[in-house]
């Protein structure tokens, strides 16, 4: 009798646990940091939980110490220092983060500038009060816009007289990778890293096993997304006048600046969304498309498939523009059926 007992007692556990309901789910860890001046998400799946919770601690001190070297406004990190000084050593962290920025000045044709800080302290947008320079200002601040004239050896840094540097274009793009590749490390399979203003990475896929599904912002409405970009172990950036931008005299001022004139970029488009594997590329190159506008940024796209990047483009009319290799991708947001999206090839 006992025997018997134990024997459907024995069977009525084995039916509990194969009861597709009693699956264990992973629980994610989930925190916010705010660094970089934007509120930051991670979302984390780790097998043990301490795992995912020690990684926490390590991404917020990751996080908060890249911004120590690498902000511009920070008084004490090590690029202000340079731009106090002209001159100096530098970490080799900074010094290899600068040689990409450079790399991507350099293939952009110098739509991406990092030495255009002058120029956004200029116009206010670095904290102070926001104004617009005369145009005798702007073409003497766009005169001294010139990354070339940046010397990186090994990790000394040397710039000309009154040039200053900026990396707000990149910066959170490397701390993603970074922090990526920290989360990979200790091995957490899945996680999504929203570093705030559209810099975002999918680490693997959901613990279900599909894409992490991710919105592009409609910039003429920048609370609502006008269409969702599938990731898998894949970086998404967006760069747009919506994002940081004052208003005078009825006309709107943003934060991404043309280097040949020192004033906002004025390229005919709204916003550009990059997607790639690196989050500084994705982060550099939206800033670039940004300011070489729908024309000559679809071209930069055939011209350079070694950098095998996507890009989904907004013009300033509301028209919209993504490449062939977001196919299968890409869909519309819910609201968003109707509206035409033309391919680039
Ligand atoms: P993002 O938000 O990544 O598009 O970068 C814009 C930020 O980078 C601005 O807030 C400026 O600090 C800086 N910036 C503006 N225009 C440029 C440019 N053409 N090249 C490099 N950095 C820029
Ligand atoms: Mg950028």
């Amino acid at each position: 009798m006992r025997r018997l007992f134990l024997w459907a007692l024995s069977l009525l556990i084995c039916a509990l646990l194969l009861l597709p309901g009693c699956e264990r789910q992973p629980e994610p860890v989930e925190f916010t940091t705010f660094a970089m001046d934007t509120v930051m998400n991670f979302t984390l799946y780790g097998e043990k939980k301490q795992t995912a919770d020690a990684v926490k601690s390590l991404l917020t001190g990751e996080v908060s110490a890249l911004e120590g070297i690498l902000s511009a406004t920070q008084e004490s990190s090590e690029i202000a220092r340079l731009n106090r000084r002209g001159t100096g050593g530098v970490s080799a962290e900074t010094a290899g983060v600068l040689a990409k920025a450079l790399e991507l000045c350099e293939v952009t044709g110098g739509a991406l500038d990092i030495t255009a800080y002058p120029a956004v302290k200029a116009w206010g947008f670095t904290g102070e009060a926001r104004r617009v320079p005369s145009p005798a200002e702007l073409e003497a601040l766009a005169a001294k816009i010139d990354y070339t004239a940046v010397k990186l050896e090994g990790e000394t840094v040397t710039l000309l007289e009154g040039m200053e540097m900026d990396l707000g274009a990149v910066a959170k793009g490397y701390a993603g990778d970074v922090l990526a590749e920290t989360v990979r490390a200790n091995e957490i399979a899945s996680a999504l890293l929203d570093l705030g203003q559209s810099t975002i990475l999918a680490v693997g896929a959901k613990p279900d096993g599909k894409p992490w599904r991710i919105g592009v912002v409609d910039p003429a409405q920048p609370g609502r997304y006008f269409a969702v970009v599938e990731l898998e172990d894949m970086a998404m950036g967006a760069s747009g006048g919506y994002q940081r931008y004052f208003e005078e005299d009825g006309v709107v001022y943003w934060h991404i600046l043309d280097p040949d004139t020192a004033a906002p970029a004025r390229s005919g488009l709204a916003s550009v969304t990059v997607v790639a594997p690196s989050a500084l590329l994705c982060d550099g190159l939206s800033t670039a498309l940004f300011v070489m506008g729908l024309e000559e940024g679809a071209q930069f796209w055939r011209d350079h498939p070694e950098l095998a990047f996507e890009a989904v483009f907004v013009t300033e009319a509301g028209e919209v523009f993504r490449t062939a290799g977001l196919e299968g991708r890409f869909s519309l947001a819910e609201g968003y059926e109707e509206l035409e999206v033309t391919v680039l090839e």
